[in-house]
């Protein structure tokens, strides 16, 4: 077993790779390396904890092999669209081990307390893991499910959607009831009810198709009331451990229809939001068992995911509550399709747009996500190659939201070697598009959609955009007229410099590679 003191030095340094490695994240060319060395930190934190403890190696061993698998398939096999869904999951995960380790810790801490019980410390921070763990838990997985589109959603969904979205629906109700059922003597009437309530409430809420309903915003407020005096009861009568599973429910609601209310669109910011709760979560945690590298740990993921939720919200001009607590989608003041459309959209070929690249001198190309789900980024970069071989100057136009995840673009466009020095941020690129001969449009809608600048009724009233519609002429590439994420009509599509290619985005820049080639 390894000294307190070798043990502290360990964690210490593994803190310190810790923010090598988050620092290394802040920039594409070293954000490998950081990655590399944040893990190596993570090895060194695990290795050092299971040397300076005695555990009971054979269920470590299930837990890690277990974990570990579904991890490494996870990782591999997910498709760059469905990151956040992931990083929702996995948030998720962490919510709920943080809940767990409280849990237990309480309970292990009941069953050989001293006189004096178990200190304020580990008091409070068991309620504060409780509570933010459950609602990270449970919102990350209305996230996860809404993003994946079996959550609130009234179509018909795929074999493996309903045995998600049922089975979760009836492990908890099913798990809530049991444990209710069995602690009822122990415990008594009231929490085994309150309990076997919120695994109901739960379990219900998920199966609803709606994402919103009457009374929801007054629901939240009375359920976030009801947890933290069910945290306050702990804290006075820590022996009761079945007061700290009801205040785990009643906060596992909470999450619920906190998150069930956002609307899709806002996803990934609920999801940096929820990452920044799981851990603060692992931090209170740290504070249960007195673990000085989860609370460090823990409190760099916490500040990093609100960090990250500010420069989201900055991005699309809204503030948190706005996010949190608003709507964003279509309002009966939305133009219809018709309007905005109907006879005003000229549809180009691969060869008219290959023309336009005769004699000009500057072409922007502005990715979004539907560069993503084409996988288009490596043709792109040929294109850029291409025209950059004619003497045309070409840059990238990158939105800090393009896509559904942030840094998605460049994520992309370094996969394909696009040089960074190529990826211009949107407040660099807009003043220079007045001057531009060419923009090209790849699969993004919201980003580039002028009524964010004119029409102060608009969902994204405000959200700053890519000014594509000021460049000499603009060439969007994507399949049909469909809305963005925002679900709303884009007016670019009609204006008289733009020309619509509608085609799977990867198809599209290979035809105009070859138009361009032939010309
Ligand atoms: P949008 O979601 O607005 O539009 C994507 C477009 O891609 C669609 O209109 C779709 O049109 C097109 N598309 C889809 N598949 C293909 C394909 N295979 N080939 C060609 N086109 C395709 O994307 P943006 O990137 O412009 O905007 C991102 C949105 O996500 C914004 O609303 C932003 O606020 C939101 N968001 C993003 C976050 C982030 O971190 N990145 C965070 C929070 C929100 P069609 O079906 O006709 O092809």
């Amino acid at each position: 077993m390894l000294s307190p003191n070798i043990t502290n030095i360990a964690y210490l340094i593994a803190a310190v790779l810790f923010i090598f490695g988050l620092r290394g994240l802040a920039h594409p060319r070293t954000a490998v390396n950081g990655n590399r060395t944040a893990a190596l930190g993570m090895i060194l934190a695990i290795a050092v904890t299971l040397l300076s403890g005695r555990f009971e190696w054979q269920y470590i061993i299930i837990g890690v092999a277990i974990g570990g698998v579904l991890g490494a398939v996870a990782a591999m096999r997910i498709k760059m669209t469905a990151m956040p869904e992931m990083v929702g999951l996995f948030n998720g995960f962490g919510g709920a081990a943080s809940v767990l380790v409280a849990g237990s810790a309480l309970v292990a801490a009941m069953q050989h307390a001293t006189a004096a019980g178990p200190d304020a410390q580990m008091k409070i921070a068991t309620v504060a893991t409780g509570i933010i763990g459950s609602v990270t838990f449970f919102g990350s997985y209305v996230a996860f499910g809404k993003l994946a589109e079996f959550l609130a959603v009234r179509w018909k969904l795929y074999t493996w959607q309903k045995i998600v979205k049922y089975g979760f629906s009836l492990i908890v109700t099913a798990g809530a009831v049991w444990f209710g059922v069995i602690s009822i003597n122990e415990a008594g009437v009231p929490l085994a009810a309150g309990l076997m309530l919120s695994g109901v409430l739960i379990g219900g809420l998920l199966l609803n198709k709606k994402d919103r309903f009457p009374g929801m915003n007054a629901l939240k407020v009375i359920l976030g009331a009801v947890a933290v005096i069910l945290g306050v009861l702990v804290v006075l009568n820590p022996g009761n451990t079945m007061l700290f599973w009801v205040m785990v429910g009643a906060a596992g609601v909470l999450g619920v229809i906190l998150t069930f209310s956002i609307g899709g669109a806002d996803m990934p910011v609920v999801i940096a939001l929820l990452n920044s709760y799981s851990g603060l979560a692992a931090a209170a945690t740290g504070f249960v068992i007195n673990n000085n590298v989860l609370i460090v740990s823990g409190s760099l993921v916490g500040a990093s995911g609100i960090i990250l939720t500010n420069i989201m919200c900055k991005a699309m001009n809204r503030s948190l509550a706005n996010v949190l607590f608003g709507v964003l989608g279509p309002t009966g003041d939305t133009p219809s399709d018709d309007d905005v459309y109907a006879g005003k959209v000229k549809a180009a070929s691969a060869e008219e747009i290959a023309m336009l690249f005769d004699g000009a001198r500057r072409v922007a190309i502005v990715p979004g996500y539907g560069m993503a789900a084409a996988q288009a980024q490596h043709a792109v970069r040929d294109l850029a190659n291409l025209l950059e071989q004619r003497g045309i100057e070409v840059d990238f136009a990158i939105h800090p939201v393009a896509g559904r995840m942030p840094g998605h673009m460049n994520v992309l466009l370094a996969e394909a070697n696009v040089e960074y020095d190529k990826l211009r941020e949107m407040d660099e690129v807009n003043p220079t598009l007045a001057q531009t001969d060419v923009a090209i449009v790849i699969g993004a809608n919201d980003v580039v959609n002028p009524v964010a600048r004119t029409d102060p009724s608009s969902p994204i009233a405000g959200m700053p955009i890519i000014d594509v519609d000021k460049a000499r002429t603009v060439v969007v590439i994507k399949r049909s007229l469909s809305p963005g994420f925002a679900g709303i009509p884009n007016p670019l599509f009609a204006l008289d410099n733009t020309l619509m290619f509608f085609n799977d985005g990867k198809k599209a820049v290979l035809d105009i590679i070859t138009a361009v080639k032939e010309s």
